[in-house]
Parts: C-alpha cells; structure tokens; sequence
C-alpha cells in the first residue's frame, strides 16, 4: 500500500537538515536552500487535505522570505532564528503525526468495535462556542459520518488535545454581529497554541472591518452570515476533501548546458520533476513520453527560436493549452510581447530567481491541471466523472494483475426518483453529495471513487478481498442509512444498494463492472438498502 505522506515526511527532513546547515553556517546559500524546501513542503502540503498544516508553512516561508532580500543580514539575528526554529519545530511535530495515512476511517460513534486500527486516522475537528448551542451538537454529528471526531470546547476553555485539530470552527452567539472582543481574544489565544489547524469563523457579518479583525486574528475563512449549516458543513468538507497528488512534471528545452543545470537546481530544490532536451527537433517525442505539465521554452536555439516552436507546438490540438513559459536573456519589450502573442504563456529573464522560477511554474501548472481536471471530474461531486472512472480503473487493474487483489462495486441510491419528486431536485443534489463525501471520507486516497452516471457510484478497491470490502460497504451502507438530509420540511433518510465483483473472479474492467451491475440489480429486486457479491446463485434471477 502506497504512503501518501512518505514523500512530505522526506520533505520535512530535508527541511530540518537544511535549517540546522544554515543555523550552523550562517551562510545565505544555506538560507536560500532552507527557503527553497520550506517552499516545496508548503506546496506539497497544500495538495494534502492538511489546509491548516500549509497555512502554518505559508507563515513561516513569509517570515523566511522577509529574511531573503538582503544577503548582508545574514547570519539573521538570534530572535528571528529562534523564532523560526520555534515554528518549523511545531510543523515537524504536527507532520510526524501524520505519518500514517488516511485510511478507511470508520464510524467513530461505533462504540462496539473500537478495537486500535491502524488503518484508521481520525481527524480532529474542534468546535467553539457558547454552551449547548445548537448548532454545535449538529455540527458534531453531521462531521461525525464523514470519518471525522468533533469535540466542542467554550469561549473560555483551553482545550486539551493529544494532537492539534485539522480544522476550528467558530460560531459566534449571535448571529451576523461583530464578534465580540473576547471571542476575538479566544481566537488569538487558540491560535497560538493551535498553529497548524485551519480555523473557520461562521456567521461574519459581511463588513471588511469584521472579516479583515478575524483574519488577524488568525481565521482562515470566513463564513458569510447568510449561508445556511448545510451549505456551511459542505464548504468544510470540499475544502479539507483530499486531492489527487501527482508531482509536476517540466520540460526544459536549453541548448545551453549552464543554463540547463541552473533550472534543474531551481525545480528540483521544489519538488519539481523536470528532463530537458537540448535540440527542440527533439520536442514532440520528448513531450509524448515524458507528457510534461509545462514547458521552459529557451528563446534562442539552433536550427529554430523558441517563438517558431511553440506555434508549431499549438498546431497540435493535444497540446493547444499546454504551458509554454519562455526564458531568454532578451529585455526587448515588443520581442517579448510578440512571443506571447505567438503562443506563450509567460516570459522570464534568464538567469532567473530561483523562487520566481519555482512560483511562476507552479502556477501554472496548478492551472493547467485544473483545467484537465475539470474534464475529468464531476462538478457536483468532485469525483471522477465516467469515463475517468473506467480509465482509472484499468490503470488499478494493471498495477493488481496477475496476483493482487481488487474489488469493484456499484452503488445506486435506492428510489432516489421519490426524493425529487418528493422534495425537489436542489434536495436530490444534496443527497448525492453526500453520499460522495461519505466515500471520500471512508475510504483511502489509493481507492477509486467515482460518479458513474447520475445517482450511481463506482468504488474500486486496491488489495481488498471480496469479502473485506463487503464488510467495508456494509458499514458505509448502515451509516449512509442512518444520514439525515435536511430539507425545508425537516430531514429524509436515503439508502444505497450495492454490488460486488472481485478479482480474481472477474480479469478485466468490463467484467468487473458489469458483474457489479448484476449484483445491484439483483440487490435491488430483493428489496434495495444491502450489499450483494457477484458469482450468488442466482435463481431468483427470473422473478
Ligand atoms: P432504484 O431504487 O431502482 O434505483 O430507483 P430510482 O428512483 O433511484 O431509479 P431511477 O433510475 O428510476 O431514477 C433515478 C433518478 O435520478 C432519475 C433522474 O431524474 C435522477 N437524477 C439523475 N441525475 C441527477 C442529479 O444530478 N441530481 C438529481 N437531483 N437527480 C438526478
Ligand atoms: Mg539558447
Ligand atoms: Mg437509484
Ligand atoms: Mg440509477
């Protein structure tokens, strides 16, 4: 089973030995060393559902680069080291935690079997306001089904936690009023002591003076007073939802071996992968296999300048809004405004700031990827739409055959028709949301989630037998249950009914899914809210 955290836990130490190198040397090199990975670890941490925990870095790269303008204040003063020291060492701390993976969280309100799992990571939500009130004790529950563990604290109290919490929520006792001085005070004061965790302030009246306090204070969002507890419980669960983590792949296309070696630095310093070619006839087999997220175009190269290379690039329809980031020593303003006219999407001076490099890429990609990946997710949901889910299944398929294991299910929400008919398509919606969140929740980041067609899901699951992933499904099938929706009329309970098909029983994609489909089918004729295995004898078939 694949770590996810592996790489940023290497990160982290990469980061503490360069800090303890500067810390030794006082060398500005070290620094800029020390800046570069801190920076490769923000991001790095932005991609995980650790929002907090990159807020917390984000901090101290600032602090850092405050540091960073001026090579002659370096060794930096004993105060600012051990500041510095002070927070890196509480972002250490907080990421050795995380060294296990979120994997299969269960329902933590299942008392009966609470038998020490190391599959499971609880995360931790901390709830503050006044005592009972309503909202809070909601709250707890609605984060419980999705794999999270809220506790409430009050204004007043300095609540003890074996680990700092993923997020903070906030509610005011009042709704859309300023927060008081002293709720303002409670924010600071959690702060301090909880850097790493991604505070929400709910109900802030929509005046600048209120949100820019809070933000000062140490909120990461704020929640408008007008939205609703649904709407408020959905934009934390899309924020801290995991995101597929990839790294960034770059293309340099250099004549000039010097210049080659300085980028490569720069990119590699930041956890960005790069190859470079020195030929630009060499281009499109280079970006076939190697299928970079952005290419560092040299302006001036043998045979052809980097201006005619990206026009012939964007000739070729897969490759029309590909990232092309041009880097010449050229200053000649209209030159460089033709190139982008041309077909690039940025232009950097040669030899270029390091951090600027890094950042400019980043972004970049970063939009590029969101673009791809809006073709490839479903934008209620943001799971993998059909066809994603198929290819990504295949890809699953590959890496389990010929020995490993790899159970595939459909689900289908049962009489889902009623629901719209009954309480309004905006109420279906939110149905189907949660039902995503709730398998996002539970399940790893390896496993494939995808929306199938409109009320239908496919879950693939890496190295689980048939039999671990019914008991797997059955629990988020009791729990899914057991969900209230609220509606303007009160709440309605949805069920889900479920077929499996396993390898080896099954040897490719279609089967897999088709025999899934089976399944469901037959789930559903016997009377919908349960989980079926492929291969069942079926004589019941005919009814
Ligand atoms: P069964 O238990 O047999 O699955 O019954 P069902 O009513 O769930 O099945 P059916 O396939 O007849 O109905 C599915 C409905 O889901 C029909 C369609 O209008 C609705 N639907 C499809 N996509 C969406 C969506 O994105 N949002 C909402 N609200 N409804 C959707
Ligand atoms: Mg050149
Ligand atoms: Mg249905
Ligand atoms: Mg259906």
């Amino acid at each position: 089973m694949q770590t996810v955290s592996h790489s940023f836990i290497a990160l982290a130490q990469s980061l503490e030995l360069r800090w303890q190198s500067y810390r030794e040397s006082g060398d500005f090199d070290q620094f800029i060393e020390f800046t570069l990975s801190l920076n490769g670890l923000t991001e790095r941490l932005g991609q995980q559902n650790l929002p907090g925990l990159a807020s917390a870095c984000e901090e101290l790269e600032h602090r850092a680069l405050a540091l960073f303008n001026d090579s002659a204040a370096h060794p930096v003063t004993h105060e600012n080291a051990d500041a510095i020291s002070q927070q890196l060492n509480t972002i250490l701390r907080v990421l050795q935690r995380h060294e296990t993976p979120a994997v299969i969280a269960k329902r933590l309100s299942d008392k009966e079997d609470n038998e020490p799992d190391q599959w499971i990571r609880q995360r931790k939500v901390l709830i503050v306001s006044r005592p009972e009130h309503p909202w809070a004790a909601a709250l707890v529950e609605q984060l419980s089904f999705y794999g999270f563990k809220a506790r409430t604290a009050g204004w007043d109290d300095a609540p003890e936690m074996d680990e700092p919490p993923l997020a903070a929520i906030l509610i005011p006792d009042r709704e859309n009023s300023l927060y008081p001085p002293s709720a303002v005070a409670a924010l600071q004061r959690l702060k301090a002591s909880f850097v790493t965790t991604y505070f929400y302030c709910l109900s802030v009246p929509s005046s600048l003076e209120a949100i820019v306090g809070l933000q000062r204070a140490g909120a990461n969002v704020c929640i408008p007073a007008e939205i609703k507890l649904s709407d408020i419980l959905s934009r934390i669960l899309d924020l801290v939802e995991s995101r597929e983590q990839e790294t960034h792949r770059v293309l340099i296309v250099e004549d000039s071996r010097t210049a080659v070696a300085h980028i490569q630095r720069a990119l590699d310093l930041q956890g960005i992968d790069s190859r470079a070619i020195n030929t630009p006839l060499a281009l499109l087999q280079a970006t076939s296999e190697y299928r970079p997220h952005a290419i560092l175009m040299d302006m001036y190269m043998p045979f052809c300048t980097g201006v005619e290379v990206t026009r012939a690039l964007r000739q070729i329809p897969e490759y029309q809004s590909l990232p092309v980031i041009y880097l010449s020593g050229e200053t000649d303003i209209a030159q460089q405004v033709e190139a982008l006219r041309l077909g690039g999407d940025q232009f950097l001076t040669k030899p270029a700031n390091p951090i600027i490099l890094g950042s400019v890429v980043k972004t970049k990609i970063d939009r590029y990827r969101d673009m791809l990946r809006s073709g490839r997710h479903d934008g209620l949901t943001g799971l993998l739409n059909h066809s994603a889910s198929k290819e990504q299944l295949g890809q699953m398929l590959r890496r389990a055959l010929p020995a490993g294991h790899l159970a595939v299910a459909m689900i289908d929400i049962d009489r889902f028709k009623l629901i719209n008919d009954n309480y309004g398509h905006p109420v279906g919606d939110q149905v189907i949301r949660s039902l995503a969140w709730l398998l996002r929740g539970r399940l790893r980041n390896s496993d494939l989630i995808g929306r199938y067609g409109g009320e239908e899901f496919i879950v693939a699951l890496n190295g689980v037998e048939l039999s671990q992933a019914i008991t797997l499904l059955d629990r988020i099938r009791h729990d899914f249950s057991q969900l209230p929706h609220a509606h303007s009329r009160g709440a309605l309970r949805a069920s889900f009914s479920c077929g499996v098909a396993s390898v080896p029983s099954y040897l490719t994609g279609s089967s897999l899914i088709e025999a899934a489909d089976e399944a469901l089918l037959q789930a559903k004729r016997e009377g919908r809210n349960q989980i079926i295995a492929a291969g069942r004898k079926k004589q019941e078939l005919s009814v």
